[in-house]
């Protein structure tokens, strides 16, 4: 049957069997005889079945200048998560401009160690369910440090900025705002952290719980960049060599040769130092705050 969602007013199709629908625009639960909204307000994602580790370690075997046989780094620790985070959907437009408008759907985490991690991370709004308590079980659960108001306040101006910004766009100042937040409820997001081991030393990596992407993980840069760098340092040591030898013989002397063999001696140790860096940042998602796109050293 078609419904329609009380919330955005989108229309969608559901199985004629269920009485409660989720609407794939904004998250809204809702009753699909009634249109009455769900009262209950605590969700969670189901995890995937498949081995954050696996998935973690496959991800970083394509990443720029990583070693070719990291999928069979060790595991040595994985541990799932449940991260608490609230979801709202808003509708906010300028009071002065009717061009300025924006409707966004947001999840403001609000407890564990990773509220910083999944900071402005692009939560899906499809697949929550009504909490189950068995899931508690699978992993580590976290409670909220944060009112559902706090969370509002954040959702509300991050809703504002993004106004802000448009109006900047189209050279116009903002004025005022009229922001409409609708609350979407607590969920629990499942996030794998996964420790491992490559070359004596440990790396972590988090790996979204529901579908396999890469939030935020280390890796050692090897074979590219530092290979690279080295097979360059012998090029300039052997540079210095040909031109020694190329001096040795116009002045028949061993003299010219050594004076070759020490710029080119310097200029392969500085290559050398270049290649030494060994950990490297990169996500599958998000951007990270400094340096190149998607990829951050450390
Ligand atoms: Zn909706």
């Amino acid at each position: 049957m078609e419904v329609q969602c009380p919330t955005c007013s989108a229309r969608f199709k559901v199985p004629d069997t269920v009485s409660v629908a989720t609407c794939p625009y904004c998250g809204t639960t809702f009753h699909v005889h009634t249109g009455e909204e769900s009262s209950e307000e605590h969700f969670f994602f189901p995890p995937m079945r498949k081995d954050a580790g696996g998935v973690l370690l496959k991800f970083l075997s394509r990443q720029y200048g990583a070693p070719a046989d990291i999928t069979g780094a060790k595991v040595t620790k994985k541990e799932l998560h449940w991260v608490p985070v609230y979801f709202f959907y808003l509708h906010g437009k300028s009071t002065r401009w009717s061009t300025i408008e924006e409707v966004r759907f947001v999840g403001i985490p609000a407890g564990s160690p990773f509220q910083g991690l999944l900071k402005d991370y692009p939560f899906p709004i499809r697949g929550k369910r009504f909490f189950d308590e068995a899931v508690v079980k699978k992993g580590k659960y976290h409670e909220p440090k944060m009112s559902k108001e706090e969370a509002e306040a954040i959702a509300r101006s991050i809703m504002e900025s993004a106004l802000r910004s448009e109006a900047a766009e189209e050279d116009k100042s903002l004025g005022g705002v009229e922001i409409e937040v609708k609350y979407q409820g607590l969920v629990h997001y499942p996030l794998w952290e996964v420790h491992y081991e490559y070359g004596g030393q440990n790396f972590v990596g988090y790996v979204d719980g529901t579908d396999g992407r890469v939030v935020q993980a280390e890796y050692p840069l090897m074979s590219g960049a530092r290979k690279k760098a080295t097979l360059l340092g012998a090029a300039v040591l052997a540079i210095g060599l040909i031109v020694g030898i190329a001096a040795a013989g116009a002045y028949e002397s061993a003299w010219g040769f050594i004076g070759g063999l020490i710029p080119g001696g310097a200029g392969a140790f500085g290559v050398f130092r270049k290649g030494a860096v060994k950990k490297r940042k990169v996500s599958e998602v998000m951007r990270l705050k400094e340096g190149n796109l998607y990829f951050k050293p450390i």
